[in-house]
């Protein structure tokens, strides 16, 4: 039950606008609940208005202003208002501002549609003419269901005075409802796949958890093409049999299709899908169905997250290691962590599955903290693909060349044999540099450190972090020349042309986000080439997760090292999951179709390319996370980092210079600051970049120590400062 306020108390409302924190109204007539969504004035306007709780503030009780409305919504349950507290709290980010992101759904405001239905009763009329009984016997062919007005009419063939008349004597009551498009029913109780022994053991596992109705995380753990997804949708109908609701996280939209295509397979019906692709009147429906809790089974980006589910049974995170699941503008928060946080606050259960799951997760399992379900094998009979590297070194390939000829000849054999092979690199456009052969300068983005990426399809050279875009200029900028422009480095483009003069009959299809035009052109892409229709795929890394091609038998990792220059913490466990996966796509199907998988390196002695040659994958955890803990990183230690930009460099190392001096908090805590440094790219949109870094150990207040830092200084207000708790990436 929720608490409710008398009418002329004081309630305390959060409004999303940055106003620091809850202001006091006046009930009105009728009183109000607590989470009730409202309408409130504030300054000269309007305002949507959630009731938090008992007023506080010392404002004088004549000057209070009354609440206005209450919205036409489910009031917002408390563990939904735990959660958008504690992940305010956790990530910094002002309860104000958490309401803005939880409720930027379109005409909230609004009414929702309502209509008169008539439902009969028991009642039988005392006049039974004709036509009311084909009135009757309309409604006790529908099972007693009730119908509108209109629709009884047409199907009765009466007017509206028979109807009118029915009510009059008791056969028919009139009643208001929701005319929101209801969610089809889904079918926990239609039968699933026939589950291999390791399969029914696990999705046993996952069913008792979710039985048990109390908070619980498993790390589900299973090699690609494993049936992880069979498996938690056992505990998916057990959810829904149980009538609580479901959340599926998935990394990304492309992938949504297919899982809502098997989903409906499995229990007869969709489910709702939230994305940014979804539009503003499904998004609306939706959300307030999350909260009525007529919606039973939601697929959906990391965003799905904050809808305002009131039955939460069960979450699914896939692919919990991708990285897409942190959000790095806004409120900076990581999905998988976050869910954990949702799932407990709500006693439900949750699910994170992956092939090659986090250090984090795989650290949480070790320790007890997650139960672990491992699933060894791929389903029947298909076998995890062969690994070899191609010694780079070794290999003599042209000028301008990229596929070497081991690789050139597998794919021919995969060719003869009618089946498909992927070509992954994970670099977008035609070459990361265009360089004047004459005097050597490269093109550069105008307001960015960056180089400008050629587009040669579309003809563009284009700036990767702003989106700025020109064309090739015909002469060089800085010494005249004509046309000397020589790309250098390959691109999935330069990639594609390659392909089409070494295999110059086989079908070729290039997927990367810019080939995204729409996203039912990009499905459409999808569809053809798992019916066979393509012969070589050329991709991103968007190509590499989830996907299941049942024809495509090799993978060929063009630059398999390219992850591991760079100096990220996580560079090597990224270049491990991205491996693992990409490979993972090859011989999903079986029947005696083993997949190969090939990496192009340069270091085919590296730790990282032997721990996935051999798939000894806990080996190389074990050994990442030893080197961890020794150096008190993540997992095992804390890491935050603060972003600062501006336009203008003085002011921000004034500040930046300012907070290395009183930094008191931070030593108070035994916390490390790191900085300033300027950015790995130095100016982006014209704005000058400088990063802080921040290394706790892990039970300090880490959040409390940044609030205090923070809180003493004056910020400028061209500069922009962004506190990333647990960041991903320090770009
Ligand atoms: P994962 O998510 O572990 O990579 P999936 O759940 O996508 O694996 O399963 C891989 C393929 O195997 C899918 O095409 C799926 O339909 C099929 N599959 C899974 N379990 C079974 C089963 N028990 N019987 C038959 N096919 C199955
Ligand atoms: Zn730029």
């Amino acid at each position: 039950m929720c608490e409710r306020f008398e009418s002329g108390t004081r309630v305390s409302v959060l409004v999303p606008r940055d106003v620091g924190g809850c202001l006091d109204y006046l009930v009105p007539e009728g009183g109000v609940r607590i989470g009730q969504l409202v309408e409130v004035p504030l300054g000269p306007s309007r305002e949507l208005g959630l009731v938090w709780g008992r007023g506080t503030h010392e404002v004088e009780a004549a000057k209070l202003r009354p609440i206005l409305k209450e919205l036409d919504a489910a009031p917002i349950n408390r563990p939904m208002r735990d959660f958008m507290q504690k992940v305010g709290d956790y990530t910094l980010t002002p309860l104000n501002m958490m309401m803005r992101m939880v409720t930027r759904v379109p005409k909230l405001r609004e009414s929702r549609p309502r209509g008169i239905v008539l439902r009969p009763t028991e009642k039988i009329p005392d006049k039974l003419t004709p036509a009311r009984q084909r009135v009757l016997q309309q409604f006790k062919d529908a099972g007693g269901m009730p119908m509108m007005s209109a629709e009884i009419k047409e199907l009765a063939q009466v007017s509206s005075s028979v109807l009118n008349g029915l009510v009059k004597s008791g056969s028919l009551v009139s009643e208001s409802i929701l005319i929101d498009e209801r969610y089809p029913f889904l079918d926990p109780e239609r039968p699933g796949f026939q589950l291999s022994a390791a399969q029914a053991h696990a999705a046993q596992e996952l069913r008792n958890r979710v039985r048990n109705n109390c908070f619980s995380t498993v790390l589900l753990k299973g090699v690609t093409g494993a049936g992880k997804t069979e498996v938690y949708l056992e505990a998916v109908s057990e959810a829904l049999r149980a009538g609580r609701q479901v959340l599926v996280l998935l990394p990304e939209i492309a992938l949504t299709s297919q899982f809502m295509r098997r989903v409906g397979d499995r229990f007869g019906a969709l489910p709702a899908e939230w994305h940014s692709e979804i539009k503003p009147k499904e998004r609306m429906r939706l959300w307030r169905a999350a909260g009525d809790g007529t919606v039973q089974l939601v697929v959906g980006a990391r965003s799905a997250l904050f809808l305002p589910f009131c039955n939460l049974g069960l979450i699914v995170v896939d692919e919990e290691h991708d990285t897409s699941f942190k959000q790095d503008d806004g409120v900076h928060y990581h999905a998988r962590d976050m869910a954990v946080l949702r799932a407990s606050l709500s006693a439900a259960h949750i699910v994170l599955a992956s092939a090659t799951p986090s250090l984090e997760s795989w650290e949480n399992a070790r320790r007890g903290k997650y139960h672990r379900v491992d699933l060894p094998d791929r389903v029947g009979t298909a076998e995890l693909p062969e690994m070899m590297t191609i010694d780079l070194r070794a290999a003599e390939m042209g000028h301008g060349c990229w596929i070497s000829s081991a690789l050139t000849h597998a794919v021919r054999e995969a060719l003869a044999k009618e089946q498909q092979s992927l070509l992954f690199l994970n670099r977008r456009g035609y070459a990361p540099l265009t360089v004047c052969r004459s005097c050597g300068f490269q093109l550069g983005c105008p307001d960015c450190d960056a180089r400008l990426v050629e587009h040669r399809f579309s003809q563009r050279l284009m700036c990767h972090l702003c989106g700025y875009s020109t064309r090739l200029p015909d002469t060089c900028p800085n010494c005249g020349a004509d046309d000397q422009w020589s790309a250098v480095g390959p691109g999935i483009e330069r990639l594609a042309q390659e392909a089409q003069q070494l295999f110059p009959n086989a079908r070729i299809e290039t997927l990367s986000s810019d080939y995204r035009v729409s996203m039912t052109d990009f499905r459409r892409r999808l569809e053809s080439i798992r019916k066979g229709e393509i012969d070589i795929i050329i991709g991103t890394q968007i190509i590499a997760k989830g996907h299941n091609f049942p024809r495509l038998t090799l993978v060929g990792a063009i630059d398999a090292d390219l992850g591991l220059h760079g100096t990220d913490l996580r560079a090597a466990e990224r270049t491990f999951q991205m491996m693992t996966q990409v490979a993972g796509r090859a011989g999903r199907r079986g029947q005696g179709q083993r997949g190969v998988a090939f990496l192009q390196t340069w270091q085919p002695d590296h730790p990282v390319m032997q721990a996935i040659v051999s798939g000894d994958d806990e080996q190389f955890w074990a050994v990442e996370a030893a080197e961890r803990q020794v150096a008190g990183v993540p997992p095992f230690g804390r890491f935050a980092v603060i972003k600062l930009s501006g336009p203008v460099l003085a002011d921000i190392e004034r500040l930046c210079r300012m907070m290395v001096r009183q930094a008191q908090p931070l030593q108070q805590i035994g916390a490390q600051l790191f900085g300033p440094a300027p950015a790995q790219v130095a100016r982006v949109r014209g704005r000058h970049q400088f990063r802080f870094l921040i290394k706790a150990e892990r039970r300090v207040p880490l959040q409390l120590a940044l609030m205090q830092w923070r809180s003493q200084f004056q910020i400028p207000t061209n500069i922009r400062l962004v506190i990333d708790i647990d960041p991903q990436s320090f770009m």
